[in-house]
């Protein structure tokens, strides 16, 4: 047994923070602080200390489950393969290739998101595959595609963050999702610069900002649009950026003019002279940004609303030089990556297009198979569950818990409990693999190895430190044992080996020369420990060497056969990486939410997350510490909503959409507007918050609009007198 400490990565959220582990007397494994990783420099949150906890045998699945007669029973590995092989053959046989459908999840590492793309396409031949992250990033992917020509999260390191002037931070609650992101944020401020945070809600986040701005939910896209109408009428344009670098201005410059700051104002509840002092901090110095988070992307304008936000950066000439930009905080642990190799609905490895033949060419030419067999884009996460049991009739689920994390849950679980048949890869028995006729025990990220691209796109090598438990096997010897299954005539087996480098290498021939371009990184280089920043193309044999000591900032680093690429901290600082090197304005205006409250339902529905718990808590609420924490869901309310409810702190709370009913007690403070509510969405059962949303999706990124529906609220019961 290793008894050493390993340096590795947090299995949790898009940060990626550095830990070091090292195998427990007796079992399991302690995290102790990896100072030298520059993105956290040794500081974790909650989770990620408490990740260990999950590695112990009673916590976990630690051997495949088979239905029988109804009741989920252990079973062999073999037999667990062969029931899902047998039914994603049924389901091909009676119905067509598109009748299987495979569902990923932004936290699996960079070699299982690929073989996971590779195996749907070759193997089942199916072009019905999607995954979690698309409720995730898709928005800020999609607007940073069409501005930009390119989607990397942040396009600068976050060591670039304290040295700029200022940062307006869009919908993003740092304080809770990623705590040691925020000292990026105090740094910024104890250098001078200032924080303008927005946010229907004064999160502990806000309370750090030198402005807080609380537009209602769903209104971001005119908040960004009355900035950029203030922006031109105060004169506080770069004109000579606009002229240099961009495209489109002035139809969108007209589009933001038709947004007076009074008409602003009446949609979003935040005062002029507040939407005036934002623009005067935004352009006094001579470098910011722009942040955005779930709040503005996870809207059925959630595209538009970051086109609106890269506008503002546009216009004033804080794009395409250091120190000055617009970024996405990506959420999950392999947001960034997941997105980038082949599970995405639409894409290939290496960021290309499944519609773009070179692409189609290229790739099948690292897979062997004639690109005329690779399908064509196929749905989206939502409209792929929401076909569940109709086109598709079975289904393979790789990390991610549907039940808890989809809008409109309850029928998304209504549709899992419709297919023929359902298969689940998961580290426990989560509410979505309690519906399944297979579930097969994977191995976690401390058993094994594989790389993660953190939201700064610098790909990290996530180390095994720790033998895993017999009766588990990891994600990429599932999809060779059930290649070998669906595939054995055609010999598509070879072409999913169980090693991670051996993936990993052929990712990178894959990648070679896409906009995702990942072909100059190998583990060798990864081991050093800091990352390396893609794109990052080959050289040839010099990229097996050890990492250079600083990467440049050059946005278009070249290297030379003698030297591996340095990969690319920095975009679009030359150029951007449109076909004619120009970021393009996109213009866009003001549209209400999809579901506007009314008599019926009159207040707004937002939901978030809380520190102690992750996404679906599929993992979190497993772990004591983080459950005692964060015990279960609420309804905050603010004090003259609870008042004309006639609720008081505690009491039980039923809120009520067009979906669905949920029961949760009331949180009453005024840090939240009157007219909304927040739920968090971390738990399943009467207090689901997804059972609420509304899968309203938006027409480019097809991202649902988590974010505001309309709801009414009711009193149930009083708090318990000991509360
Ligand atoms: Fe893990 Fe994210 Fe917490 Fe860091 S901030 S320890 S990556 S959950």
């Amino acid at each position: 047994m290793q008894t050493s400490a390993t340096p590795t990565h947090c299995p949790y959220c898009a940060l990626q923070c550095g830990m070091n582990l090292t195998p427990a007397p007796g079992g399991g494994a302690e995290v102790s602080e990896r100072a030298d990783f520059p993105v956290n420099r040794g500081a974790l949150c909650g989770k990620g200390r408490t990740a260990p906890a999950l590695l112990a045998p009673g916590v976990r699945l630690t051997s495949p489950l088979v239905r029988r007669a109804g009741v989920l029973e252990p079973a062999g590995w073999d037999e667990a393969l062969d029931r899902i092989a047998e039914g994603l053959s049924q389901a091909r046989a009676g119905y067509g290739p598109d009748a299987c459908g495979v569902f990923g999840g932004g936290g699996l590492t960079n070699e299982k998101a690929y073989a996971l793309g590779k195996f749907a396409r070759v193997v089942l031949g199916t072009s019905q595959i999607d995954y979690n992250g698309r409720f995730c990033m898709s928005s800020a992917a999609a607007g940073g595609i069409r501005a930009f020509g390119l989607d990397r999260g942040l396009p600068f390191p976050l060591a670039d963050i304290p040295r700029t002037g200022c940062v307006i931070l869009v919908g993003s609650n740092l304080a809770e999702t990623m705590p040691p992101a925020l000292r990026y944020l105090t740094e910024l401020k104890e250098n001078g610069g200032t924080l303008i945070v927005i946010d229907p809600r004064r999160t502990r986040t806000a309370e750090q900002a030198d402005l807080h701005l609380a537009p209602r939910p769903g209104t971001d896209l005119a908040l960004a649009l009355g900035l950029l109408h203030l922006v031109v009428a105060e004169g506080r344009t770069d004109d000579a950026f606009i002229d240099a670098r961009t495209s489109g201005w002035e139809e969108a410059r007209a589009a933001a003019m038709a947004h007076w700051p009074e008409y602003v104002e009446r949609i979003t509840g935040v005062p002029v002279p507040l939407l005036r002092e934002a623009v005067r901090l935004f352009c006094a110095p001579p470098n910011a940004m722009v942040l955005t988070a779930r709040g503005p992307e996870q809207q059925a304008k959630g595209t538009d609303t970051v086109s609106a936000w890269i506008n503002l950066c546009l216009a004033t000439g804080r794009a395409g030089r250091p120190l000055s930009g617009y970024g996405c905080l990506t959420g999950q642990g392999n947001g960034q990556g997941g997105r980038e190799h082949g599970q995405k609905a639409d894409q290939l490895p290496g960021y290309r297009k499944l519609t773009d033949p070179a692409a189609r060419r290229h790739v099948a030419e690292v897979w062997g198979v004639d690109p005329d067999t690779l399908p064509g884009p196929g749905r989206s996460a939502y409209e792929l569950l929401d076909a569940l049991g109709t086109d598709i009739r079975a289904l393979l689920l790789m990390g991610s818990n549907p039940v808890v994390s989809a809008p409109r849950a309850a029928h998304v679980e209504e549709r899992l409990r419709a297919l023929d048949f359902l298969a689940v890869a998961d580290v426990v028995l989560s509410e979505t693999a309690g519906l399944a006729d297979v579930v097969l025990p994977v191995t976690q990220w401390a058993e094994e190895t594989g790389t993660t691209t953190n939201l700064e796109g610098r790909v990290l090598l996530r180390r095994r430190a720790l033998t895993p438990p017999p009766g588990v096997r990891s994600d990429l010897e599932v999809l060779h044992g059930l290649a070998d299954r669906l595939g054995a005539e055609s010999g598509s087996a070879k072409g999913f080996p169980t090693d991670p480098e051996e993936v990993f290498e052929e990712l990178r021939r894959a990648s070679a020369g896409g906009p995702a371009d990942y072909s100059g990184i190998t583990y060798g280089r990864l081991a050093r420990g800091e990352g390396v920043f893609w794109p990052c193309p080959t050289t040839g044999a010099a990229d097996t060497r050890a990492e250079p000591a600083e990467p440049t900032g050059s946005a278009t680093p070249t290297g030379s056969p003698a030297t591996p690429h340095p990969g690319t901290p920095r975009l679009f600082l030359d150029r951007f990486a449109t076909e004619d090197g120009r970021a393009r304005f996109v213009a866009v205006s003001h549209r209400a939410v999809a579901e506007e409250p009314d008599a019926e339902y009159p207040v707004l529905l937002t939901t978030g997350r809380v520190v102690a718990q992750y996404q679906s808590g599929a993992q979190t609420r497993r772990v004591a510490e983080l459950n005692a924490a964060a015990p279960g869901p609420f309804v905050e309310m603010h004090p003259r909503l609870a008042e004309r409810l006639g609720a008081a702190d505690g009491d039980t709370v039923a809120v009520v959409s067009r979906r669905g009913r949920v029961v949760a007690p009331a949180r009453v403070t005024s840090t939240i507007r009157p007219d909304t509510v927040f739920m968090p969405f971390h738990w399943p059962g009467e207090g689901r918050a997804n059972t609420l949303t509304n899968p309203a999706l938006d027409p480019t990124s097809r991202m649902p609009e988590f974010k505001a529906c309309a709801v009414r609220l009711e009193t149930v019961g009083e708090a318990p007198a000991t509360r």
